[in-house]
């Protein structure tokens, strides 16, 4: 029966990814008798089966079908279509060059849905020898960050990212006053000195604002005004003209400049009118000759924004492609929140191990390879998903598990000592268990005459009951004689046998702290090896996890990924 259910879920799962992630019960049934005819004659319960597999895998994430089919490992015949790698892009014959961008907002830390667009933008500027920009939007005087910049860059550059150019779009705010005023002499965009609340009234209606028809020469002179720092923040905006019946209200005459008074991080009080997002981004799109805009589908309404001033300016709006959102389950705070925690200390930094940051993430452990498989296997859909700790921690498993050496920990050690111990004076150990060529480490035993001292973690120790025979992993079996605040066990044979293996440390154990994802600490007992390693250095601390090296003065402190 569980082998009927294996096969279900299999067909299932290839199915689902085969059909933008939903399975077909009918198809799936139809393939599971052809391959096995016994169940014919049993139809109606093989159905029932698929039926529940259905539901199931229907309501994952395409991340979790693909992860859960890999679990069940190669399928073999029919290999799902296109299952990864990523599509090609369109409209590939109407530009001489692809050229894409990612364009953050330095006003707060990035996220695996960042990473995600930006690796996007830039796996395909790469796939098509195109260009790859950078693009920091910061017109925002009030929530640009100076610290972003070169944060954000660190973690794309970790990332695995590069960039042909790179611009802020501070340094070009000449430009976008250049066409503001054009816009404005054409009659295209004018000044707006509403009470906000009056304008969206009008606006909903499709009704103008008084301002919308004052003639030309009052406009530019309320622009002069405006640039000259007369009006205050939320008394002058410059909108957009487009169709006042436009479906959307959102759309009509949105507003693409405004005056601020707090000074730009980057570039003081040279300026007191900013664009908004939708301004500087479409100039700049045009401008920076950008092909292909890859970006979330939350940015939908300011696509169709941006498109009415591209007409107004006779341009052609690049190709959109869209993809939907990424959420991180059990990651619950917004930019806004997470930079307020960290200026207020409750939260570390932006690498705050309970962040879904990047930067959390790699301090965490999670290597840059796995990320970037798990994005590009996401690839550009445009359903929303959301991606569980599970999965993004099973793909860092794949890679983390070749490359990082085994150590031994004890977390809340409890001392063991073990009398009539042969006369051994260290164990040497694989760094890791696959590799034979790997070299060795070497674990001194702390010996006080017939009898050598260990200790244990606090979890094993609780665990064990007086007359247990155990194994200290890799060394020796021992027979627990008394239990009390300390363990007392006598020697008991060489070879390995059947029962519980558990690891320990023992001359030479160095204090070791570690910070689990809660932020609690652990406190315990690493082998003397783990003294010598360098900060980055992700390890597999044995039956416990693996773990990376945060800080090794003064105190040697470890942060805890994943099992
Ligand atoms: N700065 C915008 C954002 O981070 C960019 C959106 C876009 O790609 O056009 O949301």
């Amino acid at each position: 029966m569980e082998d009927i259910r294996r096969e279900a879920l299999k067909w299932t799962l290839v199915n689902a990814l085969e059909h933008r992630g939903k399975a077909n019960l009918k198809a799936v049934v139809r393939k599971l008798v052809a391959e096995l005819p016994g169940w014919r004659c049993k139809i109606g319960e093989l159905s029932e089966i698929v039926r529940q597999e259905v539901a199931e895998v229907n309501a994952w994430s395409r991340e979790e079908q693909l992860y859960q089919l890999r679990k069940i490992g190669p399928v073999e015949r029919h290999k799902p279509r296109e299952r990864r790698g990523l599509s090609e892009l369109p409209d590939l014959d109407k530009y001489p060059m692809v050229v894409t961008r990612f364009a953050p907002n330095p006003n707060g830390p990035l996220h695996l849905g960042h990473v995600r667009t930006a690796l996007l933008s830039h796996e395909y500027a790469r796939r098509y020898k195109g260009k790859f920009i950078l693009r920091f939007e910061d017109t925002n005087p009030e929530n640009t960050l100076l610290e972003m910049y070169e944060l954000i860059k660190r973690d794309l550059r970790w990332i695995g990212l590069s960039w042909d150019e790179e611009y802020a779009q501070s340094d070009r705010i000449e430009l976008y006053y250049g066409y503001a005023e054009r816009l404005i002499r054409e009659g295209k965009a004018y000044i707006c000195t509403c009470e906000v609340g009056r304008f969206r009234e009008l606006r909903d209606r499709g009704e103008a604002c008084p301002c919308r028809d004052l003639p030309g020469e009052e406009h530019l002179g309320r622009w002069e005004r405006m640039l000259s720092g007369d009006f205050v923040k939320g008394e002058a905006v410059v909108r957009i003209k487009t169709d006042m019946k436009h479906p959307n209200p959102a759309v009509r005459d949105w507003s693409a400049l405004r005056s601020v008074a707090k000074p730009h991080p980057r570039v003081g009080e040279r300026y007191s009118v900013w664009p908004l997002y939708n301004f500087s981004a479409a100039i700049d799109d045009h401008e920076m000759g950008v092909t292909h805009v890859i970006r979330g589908k939350e940015h939908e309404v300011n696509e169709q924004r941006q498109r009415t001033l591209y007409k107004h300016l006779g341009w052609s709006y690049p190709t959109a492609v869209q993809h939907g959102r990424l959420a991180m389950l059990g990651v619950a705070l917004s930019k806004t929140q997470t930079v307020r925690a960290v200026r207020g200390g409750e939260l570390s930094g932006y690498d705050d191990v309970r962040l879904g940051t990047i930067a959390a993430l790699r301090r965490r452990g999670f290597v840059s390879e796995a990320i970037r498989q798990l994005m590009l296997d996401i690839g550009l859909t445009l359903v929303d998903s959301s991606l569980s700790w599970e999965t993004l921690c099973a793909y860092n498993r794949k890679f983390v598990d070749q490359i990082a050496s085994r150590y031994f920990f004890v977390a809340n050690p409890v001392e063991l000592f073990v009398h009539n111990a042969p006369e051994l004076k260290e164990a040497r150990l694989r760094l890791h268990p696959n590799r034979p060529e790997s070299s060795e480490r070497i674990l001194p035993l702390d010996r006080r005459g017939s009898t050598l001292v260990f200790h244990l973690s606090g979890e094993d120790a609780a665990a064990l009951g007086e007359g247990q025979v155990f194994r200290l992993k890799d060394l020796m079996n021992v027979k627990l004689t008394k239990k009390g605040r300390s363990l007392e066990a006598d020697f008991h044979s060489l070879e390995v046998a059947d029962g519980p293996k558990l690891h320990w440390v023992s001359g030479g154990a160095v204090e070791l702290e570690v910070i689990k994802p809660d932020n609690t600490l652990e406190h315990g007992l690493a082998e003397p090896a783990v003294a010598g390693l360098q900060i980055g250095t992700i390890v597999q601390f044995e039956r416990y996890g693996f773990s990376r090296i945060d800080a090794v003065r003064p105190k040697l402190v470890a942060v805890y990924g994943h099992r």
